[in-house]
């Protein structure tokens, strides 16, 4: 169960935005490193949309999770089949789905969202008041 479902597109289109008429350099959004770059080839889930920077190739996401339970998955990279697999049997965790061009390094952090199974509900309410 996906909850809590935050999605960037607004901030992804100014920033893009900043980027066209100059205001925010190249640089600064084409930075993905060498560990996302991979982690696109082997945990990226292949998209129809285009990359807004160069326009060479269609663009991955890439799934990083987060959660006090995970153990050493914590901070990591998944595919699609694994989130779906933890969403049914793990505890609580956060996602981070970031958009990444493995041409000119464009990445953004375009969705991020709760899934897992819900924690005890002493921990819910801590959660609401971070
Ligand atoms: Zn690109």
């Amino acid at each position: 169960m996906h909850r809590q479902i935050v999605d960037f597109a607004l901030a992804r289109r100014e920033c893009l935005s900043r980027v066209r008429t100059g205001r925010t350099s190249l640089a600064s959004v084409c930075d993905a490193d060498t560990y996302l770059v991979r982690a696109a080839k082997f945990h990226g889930k292949q998209t129809d949309e285009v990359c807004p920077i160069c326009r060479k190739e269609q663009v991955t996401l890439v799934s990083w999770i987060f959660g006090e339970h995970l153990g050493r998955m914590h901070g990591s990279a998944r595919s699609v089949a694994e989130i779906q697999e933890l969403d049914a049997t793990a505890r609580e965790f956060t996602v981070h789905v970031v958009e990444v061009c493995r041409t000119c390094r464009w990445n953004y952090l375009v969705q991020s969202y709760v899934a897992g199974l819900p924690g005890g509900v002493a921990r819910r309410r801590r959660r609401v008041a971070e």
